[in-house]
């Protein structure tokens, strides 16, 4: 190429760069109708209203360019796997309580045993106070429908604190047992704390000053039944005079609960021919504790 066409040339591609065409490429000798490959033929010089042979690839897509920052399309939130918790088992909180235990009783506002049983302290306010060994203040569950009164404690029940652990009591224990009940089921107590000296029948005032505790013990337990075994039990909780054999088996009322009048286990051991009448009283308790 001789000076003269490079310049044309030049010139030339200055002109297309100015258009904003790039790329050029060269048609191949075959294209123009000549060998690929092969020795260039002198090429005769072009005339002067002859442009060379020179394409420009307008079709190519000409580079765009980057759009500024704020024009970008916002970048696409990071993929986040989803995180799948298991959420471990809530099991239910253990009962604080075992299954086997009594539940505690709800509190009723009353006075408890305990607290009578307390006031009543190393008491000294009879005379039967000088006689006795062991105040016998009652046993048995305070939660009680049934409660047997008696009179007052024996010899035996002055030696060991308890109440009916003598024959009287072993004879109590299997009637309870006789109408489908346990011993620790009930609540055993006396009119009189103390033993009267050789098992007398306890006096007025003893009563007088003793009972204000057994009316206190029925006011906490609130049993359904009363069971009062003996004359003396049946004046003080009653106020009933007449004797026992005629109105044994009678129901009464006490407060909020029933009373029943009875013989007392003492003396069906001394009159074995009245056991009868204790049978025939103890069903009519165990008929009364099943009525719902
Ligand atoms: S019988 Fe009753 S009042 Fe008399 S000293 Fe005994 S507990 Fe006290």
């Amino acid at each position: 190429m001789d000076e003269q066409t490079s310049k044309d040339l030049a010139n030339w591609l200055e002109f297309y760069r100015e258009l904003g065409i790039e790329d050029f490429y060269r048609r191949s000798a075959s294209a123009l109708g000549g060998a690929e490959s092969g020795p260039r033929p002198a090429a005769p010089l072009p005339a002067e209203d002859e442009r060379p042979v020179i394409e420009a690839r307008v079709d190519a897509p000409l580079p765009r360019p980057a759009p500024p920052p704020e024009a970008r399309p916002p970048a696409p939130p990071p993929r986040v796997t989803p995180t799948v918790a298991v959420a471990a088992p809530i099991r239910p909180p253990l009962p604080t309580f075992s299954l086997f235990e009594t539940p505690a009783p709800k509190p009723t506002g009353r006075e408890t045993l305990e607290q009578i049983r307390a006031d009543l302290g190393d008491c000294r306010r009879c005379k039967l106070a000088g006689g006795r060994k062991t105040i016998v203040f009652g046993e048995g569950n305070p939660h009680a429908e049934l409660v047997f009164v008696g009179e007052g404690p024996g010899a035996d029940e002055d030696e060991q604190g308890l109440p009916f652990v003598g024959r009287a009591g072993r004879l109590l224990n299997r009637m309870i047992q006789a109408i489908g009940m346990k011993r620790g089921e009930v609540y055993i107590c006396n009119v009189v704390k103390c033993r009267p000296p050789g098992n007398r029948v306890p006096e007025k005032d003893e009563i007088e000053t003793c009972s204000p505790f057994l009316f206190r013990q029925l006011e906490a337990i609130q049993p359904r039944l009363i069971c009062c075994l003996g004359a003396p039990a049946v004046k003080t909780v009653l106020g009933i005079k007449e004797g026992i054999t005629r109105i044994h088996g009678q129901f009464y009322d006490y407060a909020s609960s029933k009373a029943l009048a009875t013989v007392h286990p003492a003396y069906v051991l001394r009159n074995p021919r009245e056991e009868k009448i204790l049978r025939e009283d103890f069903e009519k308790i165990r008929q009364f504790l099943n009525e719902k």
